[in-house]
């Protein structure tokens, strides 16, 4: 069991972390969010054991009534709201807007794996080689404990988002947390308890990337959101184990701003886009390319729109963003920034750091006369930049939206939807949304993931994709005897009769 200390006095009185803990601090204030003990392999194998002792009566109780106690969780999370805001922003020091969101997109997560998972998990008739005479199911079964490695960005809704659709399914749960923000998981992961569902079905070990490392050598699946170079480690150890994994990891998104676009609109969904959570999202828009004929125009509306942004640490739904959750990311930021005017990008708007509204913040930065040299074009960014390509036309968008290692989402804007889409199902990523920007992470309707050769990731989250990976297919085929018992040989002389008779009946009727 995780215990765990919560809310000591601020930073200025904090002695450094015990041995074998760590201190969770908030990046506003400095102030202590609490303390989690590093958990060690043989506490991780032990959870892991209970979680598989859990998992064959939590699969016996049926879907619905799983989806009855996870419908329970849903509502009392809706209903802390005020206090879960509070906690994710004082692990993350993000925006109040950004905290509910996680909320929201949470809550319509559990609602649709609600909804589908009866129906979705039924056994499925499949069609037999001799109709009649033999019958085929499928069964969905689950893996057994599934471990979820999560990222400290958005700690509810990647924390927690994705463990719906393994517990709907059947599967137990082990939950591995990021460091910087673990407490989020944690609380959310007490409701569920308060809820009904069994402490041993839904754990959370704490801990960082030895504990995360240890969760893999014991799980039956895992379910990884992270970096691309963790997740290079994780499917690794995952295929030396031969256990199945999904791996949701880093982007740098295009955004494609055609010239029928309304040009408000876009520069507002860009910002909006690529300075959510100060820039920290895996599907933030992070190069833009604009087409000639509207760069002029663009550029303007993007940079009257910029003068309207409002950033702090405050509360309020009004604020645009709010500080970066680890010196990391906002040094990796300004890194790119000054490797891109090194090479002649031109910064018009912001570019530093604001200690006077807290250590982390940073400006929203606007750079131009940016090209593929630049890490800034190039490399993942998790800071609140804006770097502005002009492009001759729409093949040279697509071609440099392709042009990256990455293929996680995208955006297109433009008037014409169904121009906008031909371009959409050019670019080379596993969504793209069309003139509002990262739509799909808000449909939960609809899968998310890496497209394929890339390095955002393996598998889907969200949608009916989502759901089912946390199951496996078992075929239950059998022969009903009169008509093709088993003999000494696989072709006995009825047998080779039926198969000639459905060859031809096939002809002319699909069955
Ligand atoms: P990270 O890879 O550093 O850490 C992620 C998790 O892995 C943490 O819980 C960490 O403790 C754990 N970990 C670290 N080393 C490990 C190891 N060797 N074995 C097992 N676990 C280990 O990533 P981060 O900095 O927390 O998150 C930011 C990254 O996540 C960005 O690249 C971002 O794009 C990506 N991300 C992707 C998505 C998506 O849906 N594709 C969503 C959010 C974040």
């Amino acid at each position: 069991m995780v215990t765990l200390q919560k809310n000591s006095p601020a930073s200025s009185d904090n002695p450094p972390s015990a041995p074998n803990t760590i201190t969770v601090r908030n990046p506003i204030t400095g102030e202590t969010v609490g303390t989690i003990p590093i958990q060690t392999p043989e506490e991780v194998r032990a959870a892991v054991e209970r979680a598989r002792a859990a998992q064959p009566a939590w699969n016996a109780i049926g879907v619905r009534e799983r989806a009855r106690l996870i419908e329970r969780w849903r509502r009392a999370m809706w209903d802390e709201q005020a206090a879960m805001i509070d906690l994710i922003r004082s692990e993350t020091g993000k925006a109040e807007g950004g905290a509910f969101t996680e909320i929201v997109v949470t809550d319509l997560i559990a609602q649709f794996n609600i909804r589908e998972a009866p129906r979705r998990l039924r056994p499925q008739s499949r069609k037999p080689a001799f109709p009649i005479v033999h019958r085929s199911k499928v069964y969905f079964k689950p893996y057994g404990v599934v471990g979820f490695i999560t990222p400290w960005n958005y700690p509810l809704l990647n924390g927690v988002g994705d463990i719906v659709a393994a517990l709907i399914t059947g599967n137990t749960a082990v939950i591995k947390p990021s460091e910087i923000t673990p407490f989020t998981a944690i609380r959310a992961i007490e409701l569920m308890h308060k809820s009904g569902i069994p402490a041993d079905v839904a754990q959370i070990v704490t801990g960082g990337g030895s504990t995360g490392a240890a969760l893999l050598d014991y799980v039956d699946y895992v379910s990884f959101t992270g970096s691309t170079a963790t997740g290079r480690k994780i499917a690794v150890r995952c295929a030396e184990r031969l256990i199945p994994c999904s791996l949701e990891l880093g982007g740098k998104d295009p955004a494609i701003i055609m010239p029928d676009a309304d040009l408000d609109a876009a520069a507002k969904g860009v910002l909006t886009g690529a300075l959510e959570n100060a820039g920290q999202v895996c599907v933030s828009i992070e190069r833009i390319y604009v087409q000639e004929s509207v760069y002029e125009p663009f550029m303007q509306k993007l940079l009257e729109n910029a003068n309207q942004l409002y950033f702090c640490g405050g509360k309020g739904l009004d604020v645009h963003f709010g500080s970066l959750t680890n010196e990391r990311e906002l040094t990796r930021t300004e890194q790119q920034i000054a490797d891109a005017v090194a090479k002649g990008a031109k910064v018009v708007f912001g570019g530093k750091r604001r200690p006077d509204l807290g250590p982390l913040f940073f400006e929203p930065t606007i750079l131009t006369d940016v090209d593929h040299t630049m890490d800034a074009m190039r490399e993942e960014t998790f800071g609140p930049l804006v770097p502005v390509m002009k492009v001759a036309n729409e093949d040279e968008a697509i071609r440099l939206a392709n042009d990256n290692r990455y293929g996680l989402s995208a955006s297109v804007f433009g008037k014409n939807r169904a121009h906008a889409e031909k371009i959409a199902r050019q670019i080379i990523a596993g969504d793209v949304a069309i003139n509002h920007p990262m739509l799909t992470f808000g449909t939960p309707g609809a899968p998310m993931g890496g497209a394929p050769g890339r390095e955002s990731g393996l598998g889907r989250r969200n949608g009916i994709e989502g759901l089912m990976r946390f199951v496996t297919p078992q075929a239950i085929t059998f022969d009903t005897g009169w008509a093709t018992p088993p003999g000494l040989s696989h072709t006995p002389p009825r047998a080779v009769f039926l198969a000639r008779v459905m060859h031809r009946i096939r002809r002319v009727l699909p069955i």
